[in-house]
């Protein structure tokens, strides 16, 4: 067994897990741990629909558990990556409920972190941690997309602020953001990626409007958001004018790791219940006899390792000092196609059940969710494809894709929109 914790002591990462499990314990519901330990479902069940979600969020956020290797001054706890992982860890063992801000928590906290000053960090940070701003990444367009260089949204200097006009798409809970991490072009006679600056946006701003896309699985968690002469002041840019690919590769990167679950239990859960479940209900309808099945089941079982692993890795890549690399493109990929093919064998495991079930049937219900959902993993957050030019470019060194339009000004390149 390879020992990923040689930096830190096995004893002091154990007084952390007490520390984080004492806290829980002052703090959860009382009974809570008991149920779990119990594996008591209808008591926790009982518990969860008592707790106020948002001021759970915010205490977990106040005692720096929700964004463990952020300062403490920003409602972080000081720690690293691989103590924040065994944070994690007993977060998880426990079912804590955490803040779906994952955009915020995930892309915008680094990256303010990264390239905001200290008024920016004391303004955003906190109350994203804790759950009481939502924020959005106001990145692609309805022309670009993989190629998000090539964006169109102007921002154009006026005195001490810009004056945004453009219209971006695929916005994932823009309709509930407080704040967006806006890419906007501000040179247009330079390359694209030259020509890029980057904002925080206030989603209530005059000007912006947010129209929420129907997706298949019913929800409208994307938008499209439109631009109309909005200001945003100088002193909300990050990185310098023009720098904007350089701050946007810190939040793409970050969204790799975040949508890879690095440092989690990653791929033990499927259709939000743990991959045990689909054991348990190929055994109780007899899909278990079918031995394509197991052997699916058994492979779903490694491929789920093979990412805990490579995630450590990663982990332990960023606990030596280095940023979130390469190999976040490789958990991505594999984590999505892993999904996908994960949530397939759940609905195939449920046979018939699967496409049509009663209205109370909420595990049926919850497994096709699952399964219509997961269609989008191999597109968000970078496509498999481009996942794959990245390895075969930037991990493997082979030949880099031919770029025709690289070195022209932004304004000469030809484009359908
Ligand atoms: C559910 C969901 C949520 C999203 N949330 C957000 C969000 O919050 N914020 C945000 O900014 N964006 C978001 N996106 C957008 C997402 O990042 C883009 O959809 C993605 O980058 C692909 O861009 P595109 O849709 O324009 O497809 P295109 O770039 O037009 O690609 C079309 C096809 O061509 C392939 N392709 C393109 N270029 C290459 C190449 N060079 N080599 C090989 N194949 C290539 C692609 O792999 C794909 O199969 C979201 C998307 C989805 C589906």
């Amino acid at each position: 067994m390879v020992n990923y914790d040689y930096h830190m002591g096995e004893s002091d990462l154990a007084e952390l897990e007490s520390k984080v499990t004492s806290w829980l314990e002052e703090n959860l519901p009382s009974g809570w741990m008991q149920a779990i330990d119990k594996g008591d479902k209808a008591k926790l069940y009982e518990l969860r629909l008592s707790q106020n979600y948002e001021e759970w969020c915010e205490k977990l956020g106040k005692a720096g558990w929700a964004t463990p290797t952020w300062p403490v001054e920003y409602s972080g706890a000081g720690l690293d990556q691989i103590q924040a992982k065994r944070v994690g860890e007993v977060l998880s063992r426990y079912k804590v409920p955490r803040s779906f801000n994952i955009i915020g928590i995930g892309m915008a906290g680094p990256t303010i972190l990264q390239w905001g000053s200290h008024e920016l960090k004391a303004r955003y940070l906190p109350p994203l941690a804790q759950h009481k701003e939502i924020w959005c990444q106001l990145f692609s367009e309805p022309g670009s997309g993989s190629d998000v260089a090539s964006l169109s949204t102007s921002a154009v200097r006026d005195g001490d602020e810009w004056v945004v006009n453009g219209q971006k798409v695929w916005t994932t809970l823009a309709h509930i953001s407080a704040f967006g991490l806006l890419l906007a072009r501000t040179d247009p006679n330079l390359p694209k990626h030259a020509g890029l600056s980057y904002f925080i946006v206030d989603m209530n701003a005059s000007g912006v409007l947010v129209r929420p896309l129907k997706q298949m699985t019913s929800d409208k968690i994307v938008n499209e958001v439109f631009f109309s002469e909005v200001r945003i002041a100088d002193s909300h840019r990050l990185g310098d004018v023009g720098q904007g690919w350089q701050v946007a590769t810190t939040t793409l990167m970050n969204e790799r790791s975040a949508l890879s679950g690095a440092g989690s239990e990653s791929g033990a859960n499927v259709g939000g219940g743990p991959y045990e479940a689909i054991i348990a209900s190929a055994r109780q309808n007899g899909a278990w006899d079918n031995s394509a099945l197991r052997d699916r089941l058994m492979q779903a079982l490694i491929d789920g390792r093979v990412i805990k692993m490579t995630n450590l890795r990663a982990a332990q890549n960023r606990k030596s000092g280095k940023p979130p690399g390469p190999e976040g493109s490789i958990t991505k990929l594999f984590q999505a196609e892993y999904n996908q093919r994960l949530q397939s064998l759940a609905v195939d495991v449920m046979g018939m059940n699967a496409s049509a079930w009663s209205e109370e049937d909420e595990p049926a219900s919850a497994t096709a969710r699952g399964f219509l959902r997961s269609r989008a993993n191999t597109i968000e957050g970078g496509t498999s494809e481009i996942m794959r030019n990245i390895l075969g470019e930037r991990v493997l060194g082979l030949p880099r894709e031919p770029q025709v339009d690289k070195d022209l000004a932004w304004n000469q390149i030809r484009r359908s929109s």
